[in-house]
């Protein structure tokens, strides 16, 4: 199969699969070998060149969902982030971050830029035309991530690469919340595309792994600096990658369905004084969201009124989980407060928009009218709980 007309879902079952030629199995076969015979063409295979059979069937597939021409597959999301970043850094350049990315990814530019000395500027974007003004004659990079966490604001990816191509900038996007179903960020300019594939791809809480996909020739670059760094991913994970990639479609539309169900629910229950869900027309970025998503995402954060106990209320759902990961076919719900953005400030927490009560959902893939149940059932509980007077 390499046609570039085949639709979504059969690209996720069928496009880049290894055919089992030996015994006419249904499936990609796994192969293992860390030891391949040297045949004297261009390159040795070996896993940690990216270039087993399963990895470069898996890379196929994943650039093509993302309609770019190439693509590698790591060990990690932030493997991915790293590699991708140092590639295209180097000392006495300047990198430009979107303020409001994923905790590691902070980490990684506060904890190890300066001793490279890569320069970096943190900016409060929320459409392009935030970056423009933090541009330096060594800026090299836009990094952007959208939609962020865990208030599902939306960057402009349009105006961003727009911007850069006027200052010949490289453009870099954390794709991983809208996942490929939902977002294609190169068909609107960005040159560097990013998955924590531990999320929708993977989608069943079971796989550590990421994804970047590019030009052939940006990812030549990384691909060097990818095999210096050895950040490849095991060709176990690899094959069960492959094959929760089969129902990315569907899992992913289901929890985009199940998400815009219950931010409408949830923006008219009387408890809740809050709902960030870009598909709302009441979400500042919605407009945007509508232009460069095809649907919004399985992911909301909501904020109880302040008079309900909303760690109580956690703790008293019984099918919605909490859970610090997300993107799994089960719905997940965590406190960014107490978990993700611990270790801000109160201050910096507010300064984001992030409220103490505040708690972030990921959808999952079962029945709405379940969810909506849980959700009842727990209210009730913490309100008896809260209001009965003791005796
Ligand atoms: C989880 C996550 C990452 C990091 O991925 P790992 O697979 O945990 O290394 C990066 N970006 C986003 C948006 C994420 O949610």
């Amino acid at each position: 199969m390499n046609s570039n007309e085949k639709g979504f879902n059969t690209i996720c079952t069928h496009y880049g699969e290894l055919i089992d030629t030996q015994f006419k199995g249904a499936i990609s076969p796994i192969y293992l070998s860390t030891s391949y015979a040297f045949d004297g063409v261009d390159e040795k295979r070996y896993p940690r060149y990216f270039n087993t059979p399963n990895q470069q069937a898996l890379s196929k597939k994943i650039a093509k969902l993302e309609h770019a021409e190439s693509g590698l597959i790591f060990g990690s999301g932030m493997a991915a982030i790293s590699t991708s970043l140092f590639a295209f850094l180097q000392q006495g350049d300047h990198i430009i971050l979107q303020r409001n990315l994923y905790g590691g990814t902070i980490n990684l530019v506060i904890e190890e830029f300066k001793r490279f000395g890569i320069e970096h500027t943190f900016v409060d974007a929320k459409n392009g035309n935030g970056f423009e003004e933090y541009i330096k004659s060594n800026t090299k990079v836009i990094y952007i991530e959208t939609p962020s966490n865990p208030l599902l604001t939306v960057t402009d990816i349009a105006s961003v690469t727009k911007l850069a191509k006027k200052h010949g900038l490289m453009t870099m996007i954390d794709n991983t919340f809208a996942s490929p179903v939902n977002q294609n960020p190169i068909l609107l300019g960005v040159d560097i595309v990013i998955h924590s594939a531990t999320k929708y791809l993977g989608g069943h809480s079971d796989i550590l792994a990421g994804a970047v996909v590019s030009t052939e020739e940006n990812m030549q670059r990384i691909f060097k600096m990818a095999i210096n760094f050895g950040g490849s991913l095991s060709d176990f994970t690899v094959w069960m990658l492959e094959r929760s990639i089969k129902t990315l479609g569907l899992r992913v539309r289901q929890q985009n369905e199940n998400a815009m169900a219950l931010a409408q629910w949830l923006s008219q229950h009387e408890d809740v004084a809050q709902v960030y869900y870009p598909g709302l027309e009441s979400h500042p970025d919605h407009a945007v969201a509508s232009q460069q998503m095809k649907a919004y995402g399985g992911m909301l954060s909501f904020e109880l009124k302040e008079n309900i106990d909303s760690s109580l209320f956690q703790k008293k759902l019984q099918l919605i989980k909490s859970s610090m990961s997300l993107a799994g076919v089960e719905s997940t719900i965590l406190s960014p407060t107490l978990t993700s953005h611990a270790l801000l400030t109160e201050e910096e927490r507010y300064h984001q928009g992030i409220r103490n009560g505040l708690l972030r959902f990921s959808l999952g893939i079962e029945e709405a009218e379940d969810l909506i149940e849980d959700i009842e059932q727990a209210l009730r509980v913490v309100k008896n709980q809260q209001y009965s007077v003791p005796t």
